[in-house]
């Protein structure tokens, strides 16, 4: 567990760590990834911090699926709903989780591979 006021992505919520932000509605926010893995990597957070997909509750349905409609929201504005896109949240230690407060992965604009790593 991490001090709410050191996660990063909550410093992104509060606006106390600058970022390239793509979206932002009322409970979530979409962002472009510091170190990006294709043309489009953008990722979206809820403003609650939650750890992972782990740690979920049913109270979270309408949020969870307000990120994914975010999700389908940003790559028709970033013009690869076309062409596909991939959306990752890694979880934990094998999933190779960084960053411990939820986020989806918009990966897109080149031919991406199968199977991950
Ligand atoms: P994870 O490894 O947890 O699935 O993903 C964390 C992602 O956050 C990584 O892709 C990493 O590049 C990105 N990231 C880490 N710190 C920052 C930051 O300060 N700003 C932005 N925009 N992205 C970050
Ligand atoms: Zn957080």
């Amino acid at each position: 567990m991490i001090a709410l006021e050191d996660c990063i992505f909550c410093k992104v919520v509060r606006g106390e760590l600058p970022s390239d932000k793509v979206l932002e509605t009322d409970n979530l926010v979409a962002f472009r990834d510091i170190r990006p893995q294709a043309p489009v990597h953008v990722l979206l957070i809820p403003k609650k911090h939650i750890a992972s997909i782990q740690d979920v509750t049913p109270e979270d349905k309408e949020l969870m699926g307000d990120l994914i409609l975010a999700a389908q929201k940003v790559a028709n504005d970033l013009d690869i709903s076309s062409s596909g896109y991939r959306i990752v949240s890694n979880v934990g230690h094998h999933g190779q989780q960084t960053v411990p407060h939820l986020h989806y992965h918009l990966l897109g604009g080149r031919q991406l591979q199968w199977p991950p790593g």
